[in-house]
């Protein structure tokens, strides 16, 4: 006798698994693999998020001088920043300022815009060391794009961390997890999550089909829907339909999920700003030429 095969017909399949693309620098502070908008995975592709840049574990030398970015715009979207290894620094043109420490999260609605800078924390820039960080764009609704800017401080402990029953856990940014809900309020429908499983352990995701789905190999490797292997540095896409993932670790793992729903609304971008027209485009640049965003030296 054949046992019953049992066949998951919701299963939300692998599509890519996407290679670190090569770094670019941002600023001299931030050597970053840019896995989207990139190839395949366009603005539309990727909504609700628009833009994933990577830094990968970098040791950086002791300097007395930050490593960074220097001050400039953005507009029409959410910034958030992962700080993995090492701290990062910013303040910006309405007097903000902060660190994002390790473990931490800075969730930043740009909305009608401000300027910042980004860098890495003083005190460990002098000392140097190991550096890792995640900056994900998320895309704003067109009716919340000019909302006014804020900050969501997210401190690791303020996260919902959930047990795991081989001893990992996950860390729950925005959304949900096994009914534990994350401190950070969306405009839209987002989930993000650190998965951090031990070696072997497996997690089961369910997200509504339509979602766009990616999970990104921060630390270790992971095998995917029962055959697909996710290296480390890797980034997994999933499609759009079908609900369940399971993923389980080959390794001791740090992997960061993100899962939305898609705005579906039209997309213009030019540099930071991240609008639904040209037009509109058209006039952040006019805003920005005209110090409406402030100033910040
Ligand atoms: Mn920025």
């Amino acid at each position: 006798m054949t046992p019953e095969a049992k066949v998951d017909t919701n299963v939300k399949r692998v599509e890519l698994i996407v290679a670190p693309p090569p770094k670019h620098w941002v600023g001299d502070g931030f050597n970053v693999h840019g896995f989207f908008p990139h190839g395949p995975l366009t603005g539309e592709r990727m909504s609700p998020f628009f833009l994933l840049d990577y830094g990968a574990l970098t040791e950086f030398p002791p300097r007395e001088e930050p490593f960074g970015v220097g001050p400039h715009p953005h507009r029409g979207f959410e910034t958030v920043t992962i700080a993995y290894k090492g701290k990062v620094e910013h303040h910006d043109s309405r007097g903000n300022g902060g660190i994002i420490g390790e473990g931490d999260v800075q969730w930043m609605t740009a909305g009608s815009g401000l300027l910042h800078k980004e860098y890495h924390e003083r005190e460990s820039n002098k000392l140097g060391g190991p550096f890792q960080m995640v900056q994900l764009w998320v895309n704003l609704p067109a009716k919340d794009k000019m909302t006014e800017p804020k900050y969501q401080a997210i401190t690791n402990a303020e996260m919902a961390h959930v047990s795991l029953p081989g001893g990992g856990e996950v860390e729950v940014i925005a959304g949900e997890f096994g009914g534990a809900k994350g401190p950070a309020t969306t405009f839209s429908p987002v989930h993000l999550l650190n998965l951090k499983p031990k070696a072997g352990e497996r997690i089961d995701l369910t997200y509504p089909s339509g979602y766009t789905t990616a999970i990104l190999a921060v630390e270790g490797s992971a095998r995917l829907n029962g055959d697909d292997v996710l290296p480390h540095d890797h980034l997994a896409l999933f499609e759009r339909e079908g609900e369940s993932i399971t993923v389980e670790a080959t390794e001791d793992s740090i992997l960061l999920v993100m899962s939305g729903e898609p705005l579906n609304e039209p997309i213009a971008q030019y540099g930071p700003f991240l609008m639904n027209t040209r037009e509109e485009i058209l006039q952040a640049m006019r805003d920005f030429q005209m110090g409406k965003f402030g100033e910040l030296e």
